[in-house]
């Protein structure tokens, strides 16, 4: 699809430019012929006038040159033919580079939306098929018990909350990648960071994970809401990839945030990849209690850019990660 549009971009490109060159072309032509046509008739009247005047003149000059002026002529009409048979050459060459390079950002858009419609899918194919199993094997029981019936609805239940949290994930995604930062407030960097602990502290006590803070006031320009998803993010993850008894760390310095966890830490060969959309380390898909889609990053990613802030990230396997949001 992407190479029939480079071709028809590089047809058009040509066409304009052979156009504009070809009336130049044209535009010279004309004037220059103009010019020799009247240098034949003012050669053509001097000579008359000199026959007329000097009827005995011996020393006539001779008659114009036809044959110089049509081979001039001929002449800029093959100058112009190569500068335009050049210019096709070199513009159709130009063209397509050009037309790739304008094509390239759509195709990789492109690729990308389907990458991640694709994955979308798959996501949801999971709980979709793990539902249509549980009810079909459920509806052959024809001795089917009230509890084992509602055993299986909260078992369908579940894997209805799983499609909901993840069409929610998407939709936020989405959202976020068409917002702009309109809606800006002075946004308490320390509240924000406080609510968004608030939220994470039942999962913590679970997994025994202490969590530790350093705070100091901070007001920023932002959306309140926003930043606290992106900080329960953040937490979220450190308390989750954290060992049983481990502890995680955040520290609010002037307008640097650090989340620091002491947990399972991120391969170098995972690190360049942990913002894409659905991207998750093989540990955090083979480990079943390490529920996520790989869109939390994502999102995170997409609150931090609409602040025009920076996030990075340090990592060691075993040793722990940091994470590091500068606004
Ligand atoms: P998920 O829902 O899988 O947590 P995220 O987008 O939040 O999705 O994270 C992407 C991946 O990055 C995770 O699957 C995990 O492999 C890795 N990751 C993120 N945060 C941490 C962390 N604090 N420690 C270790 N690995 C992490």
């Amino acid at each position: 699809m992407f190479k029939q549009a480079r071709i028809k971009l590089t047809v058009w490109y040509l066409a304009i430019i052979m156009g504009v060159s070809l009336s130049f072309s044209g535009v010279i032509f004309v004037g220059v012929n103009r010019e020799l046509t009247r240098l034949e008739d003012f050669q053509k009247t001097r000579i008359q006038g000199i026959i007329r005047g000097f009827p005995i003149q011996v020393n006539i000059p001779p008659g114009p040159d036809t044959d110089a002026i049509n081979e001039a002529r001929l002449r800029i009409i093959t100058t112009l033919g190569f500068i335009n048979v050049s210019i096709l050459i070199l513009a159709g060459l130009g063209g397509y580079f050009l037309a790739g390079q304008t094509l390239d950002p759509i195709k990789k858009m492109v690729d990308d939306q389907k990458e991640f419609v694709s994955n979308a899918s798959h996501e949801l194919r999971t709980p979709l098929t793990s539902l249509m199993t549980e009810i079909e094997v459920t509806l052959r029981d024809k001795h089917l018990q009230l509890p084992e019936a509602k055993r299986m609805l909260a078992s369908n239940l579940e894997e209805v909350k799983k499609m909901n949290n993840l069409s929610n994930y998407l939709l936020k995604l989405n959202k976020l990648e068409h917002s702009t930062a309109t809606a800006f407030k002075k946004v308490d960097l320390k509240k924000v960071i406080l609510t968004a602990i608030a939220k994470v502290t039942p999962l913590a006590k679970a997994s025994k994970v202490k969590l530790t803070t350093k705070l100091t006031a901070t007001t920023i320009t932002g959306n309140e809401d926003l930043l606290t998803e992106l900080v329960t993010i953040l937490v979220d993850n450190a308390v989750k990839y954290s060992k049983r008894g481990g502890s995680v760390n955040v520290s609010l310095i002037k307008s640097s945030l650090n989340i620091v966890d002491h947990g399972i830490g991120i391969s170098s060969r995972d690190l360049p990849h942990i913002f894409d959309r659905f991207y998750r380390a093989d540990y955090s898909r083979s480990k079943e209690h390490m529920e996520g889609y790989g869109l939390g990053l994502a999102i995170a990613k997409s609150i931090v850019d609409l602040h025009h802030a920076t996030i990075s990230v340090t990592s060691k396997v075993d040793k722990g990660t940091t994470f590091t949001v500068i606004f």
